[in-house]
């Protein structure tokens, strides 16, 4: 199964209050657990998913003063992995020092609570590992925030995890293959001039979902255009960097 990422628009992100350091590439990834209590109601309500996530930027932004939350990535017990600082960028959550080396994955449980991993937290959190590494430049090290700090983040049952080699649950992890592309919207998407539209925000946001790192804000225009270019090659066709009937499929199913 592919990764479900959340991006921020859908999580209602705040915007991060200055630019990122860049990130070429890293070591792999740190595992992490909130530290606190997080409340059981998570597991059967999504809603309660995306408030806690919520309130953790606010806690890194207003508390701690970070540009934005801590971490990379946040996976959920739901199977769906939250953008956090997404590729490239330095997490701010690994301590100082150590957050070059390593992306930052949350995983929502903690000390009290919702302390037992669910299996969609596990598959998430791996989910969120192979993302990185296919598409920022990751290393294979999987490691705790503890190693090299003094925490006890991510908490026994997920750190016994990791020591174990992060294995995926078993089952449950069928494939499915690629999801279907919805229909063509009917227009050729393409720059100049900037197209506005919500078959571009579409567009936008399952490139992103693909590992594509460009803004998804519904407009078409000459970062747009050359993602497009790029992808095109890597898809064999024309690279014209317009989103005709071929590339809107490919898009979903290439
Ligand atoms: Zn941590
Ligand atoms: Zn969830």
């Amino acid at each position: 199964m592919a990764i479900d990422l959340v991006l921020r628009r859908e999580w209602n992100a705040r915007a991060p209050r200055g630019d990122y350091t860049q990130l070429d590439s890293t070591k792999g990834v740190k595992v992490h657990y909130t530290g606190g209590r997080v409340d059981e109601a998570i597991v059967s309500d999504h809603a309660r998913c995306v408030a806690l996530v919520r309130s953790i930027q606010a806690y890194h932004m207003d508390g701690n003063g970070w540009i934005d939350i801590g971490y990379s990535y946040v996976a959920c017990p739901h199977r769906k992995v939250f953008e956090g600082r997404g590729l490239h960028h330095l997490p701010a959550a690994n301590g100082p020092g150590l957050n070059a080396g390593h992306y930052a994955v949350l995983g929502l449980v903690g000390n009290a609570g919702l302390v037992r991993p669910p299996d969609g937290v596990l598959h998430a959190i791996v989910d969120a590992i192979e993302f990185v590494r296919r598409n920022g430049s990751a290393g294979k090290e999987i490691k705790g925030h503890r190693d090299g700090y003094a925490t006890d983040c991510p908490g026994e049952p997920l750190y016994a995890w990791v020591r174990r080699g992060a294995p995926r649950p078993a089952g449950g992890d069928e494939g499915g293959g690629p999801p279907a592309a919805p229909p063509f919207p009917g227009r050729l998407l393409g720059y100049p001039p900037v197209m506005h539209g919500e078959d571009v925000l579409t567009w936008q946001s399952q490139m992103r979902r693909r590992g594509w790192e460009l803004d998804v804000d519904g407009a078409y225009g000459p970062q747009s255009r050359d993602v497009c270019r790029r992808f095109q090659r890597q898809q064999g066709v024309t690279a014209d960097g317009i989103v005709g009937p071929i590339t809107w499929r490919l898009t979903w199913e290439g």
